[in-house]
């Protein structure tokens, strides 16, 4: 069904980052790349906020259209809404000038209007005032007459204790004049849209920061192309501004970068590396790391995930919950492999339950490995705070803590399969091809959060049953890949 209307407030957004952007959204939607789960759960996120935050406004009536397609339904629904004296709308429709907006709630007090737009961040940036400038000029083009315009966002500071407080998890911030004074861009830049995309051929936009800022485009499969699959954006460490520097002088391949170029030594290691087709291998720096590890060795890795909206007393919107780990233990160097793993039952709060598990495996005086210590240790610490009765016991896991990301990083050993990667799922086909990630059903944290947090929701047995195996299995490879790598760093040397 072709839409009488041009823009949205997604379309506008679109805009706003690049023109091309909104071009291709609007004629070429379907060669817009696909979307990932990850991607699609952040969506799912933002849409069960809003749900949430309906019930800040009691008695409201919900006027969303039936399918995207019919939103003149929606329009046809708000308008009827609207005609009453007090009214509060969830999902309000406004069209002008083929341009259409859906606010997520509305509140009307005889002739003015309040509007409430809902995010599930926890402040309020750019883009959401940008946001909220397109629906304030549609509604007020529109006829009504708006009192103040809110934005609600996350409290990040909101500490659950007993049942949710809403009142307390939301901040109601009016934006209004703030997205007065941006009303003049807004015409302009409709103007300027509507010219972009009568136009017959996409508009020329090269590639830049512009393609991830604020948010990751749709086409950056049609737009990035040509740039090879390893190139100068795959340089470790190298500024936004360098790589995009380096693309401008027309060099995408580390062959071309010159040598008076300023990089890190370690920026370089990498670039010779590729370029001699040579593996770098520090011994001596690999056996003084060798040597800080006390037997017995605990291999630890824990999965967590980050509920927008708090489920446990004593926790934040958006905290690392750990809900598993997998442990590896290893008594001596000739001892057979022990392995423990912990996975929490959906429904209840995970951590205390995890340290119960976990504490007792860790014996004393020997050393705690873990793969990008930042992540274990931010858990383990923020678990001592909130339960301080684990606080001695957690202490004693911290001090043994030994970073097995650290030869990576600092590139004792360093490979080209690397392509400038040191995460563990890149280092670990290069040192222990045997082993892989590929044939799991998760294959990397991100997922496994994903799969957690259905677990939640999951009805069927079979599938439950299913999707705990799945994340067993990924965490435990995650443990068992560090025994590995070690292992073949000790070969090394
Ligand atoms: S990939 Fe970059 S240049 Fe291409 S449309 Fe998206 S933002 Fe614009």
């Amino acid at each position: 069904m072709a839409k009488d209307y041009t823009l949205s407030k997604s379309s506008y957004i679109k805009g706003l980052q690049c023109e091309k952007q909104l071009y291709l959204y609007k004629h070429f939607y379907d060669t817009q790349d696909k979307y990932s789960e990850m991607q699609l759960a952040i969506f799912r996120k933002g849409t069960s906020t809003g749900i949430l935050a309906q019930s800040l406004f009691s008695e409201g009536t919900d006027a969303s259209s039936s399918s995207h397609f019919l939103y003149k339904e929606g329009i046809e629904k708000t308008n009827a809404l609207m005609q009453n004296q007090n009214q509060t709308i969830y999902e309000a429709s406004f069209l002008f000038d083929e341009l259409l907006i859906i606010a997520d709630i509305v509140v009307k007090h005889g002739d003015l209007i309040n509007v409430y737009e809902v995010k599930s961040t926890t402040s309020v940036s750019d883009v959401i005032l940008n946001d909220a400038a397109i629906q304030y000029h549609v509604i007020t083009n529109a006829g009504y007459k708006i009192n103040d315009f809110f934005i609600i966002h996350i409290n990040k500071n909101y500490v659950r204790d007993g049942e949710l407080d809403i009142n307390s998890l939301f901040v109601i911030k009016s934006v209004k004049n703030k997205i007065k004074s941006l009303q003049k861009n807004v015409r302009s830049n409709i103007i300027r849209f509507n010219n972009v995309l009568n136009q017959d051929k996409a508009p020329q936009m090269d590639i830049g920061p512009h393609c991830t800022n604020p948010y990751s485009c749709g086409f950056i499969g049609t737009c990035w192309k040509e740039i090879p699959e390893y190139s100068v954006f795959n340089i470790a460490g190298l500024s936004q501004e360098k790589k995009f520097d380096l693309y401008y002088k027309g060099i995408t391949e580390l062959k071309n970068i010159p040598r008076e170029y300023s990089l890190t030594p370690l920026q370089w290691l990498q670039v010779n590396s590729e370029l001699n087709n040579e593996k770098i291998i520090k011994r001596n720096e690999i056996k003084t790391f060798l040597s800080g590890l006390r037997y017995p060795l605990h291999f630890l890795d824990f999965e967590s995930f980050q509920p927008a909206v708090p489920l446990f007393n004593k926790s934040k919107p958006y905290q690392q919950i750990p809900f598993q780990f997998s442990l590896h233990v290893q008594e001596r160097e000739d001892s057979p492999l022990k392995h423990y793993e912990f996975l929490c039952e959906p429904g209840i709060d995970p951590r205390t339950k995890l340290a119960d598990a976990l504490i007792p495996l860790i014996n004393a005086g020997g050393s705690v490995v873990v793969y990008n210590k930042i992540f274990e240790v931010n858990i383990l610490n923020k678990i001592a705070v909130d339960f301080p009765e684990y606080l001695e016991d957690i202490e004693k896991i911290l001090n043994c803590i030994i970073d097995l990301m650290e030869p990576f990083q600092k590139r004792y050993y360093y490979s080209p399969d690397l392509k400038g990667s040191y995460s563990i799922k890149s280092v670990l086909p290069s040192l222990v091809p045997e082993l892989s990630y590929s044939r799991l059903a998760i294959k990397e944290g991100g997922e496994a959060s994903l799969f957690y947090e259905q677990l939640w929701i999951e009805e069927d047995y079979r599938k439950i049953e299913s999707v705990k195996e799945s994340l067993l299995r990924y965490c435990e490879l995650d443990t068992l890949a560090m025994v590995k790598i070690v292992e073949r760093l000790k070969e090394l040397i």
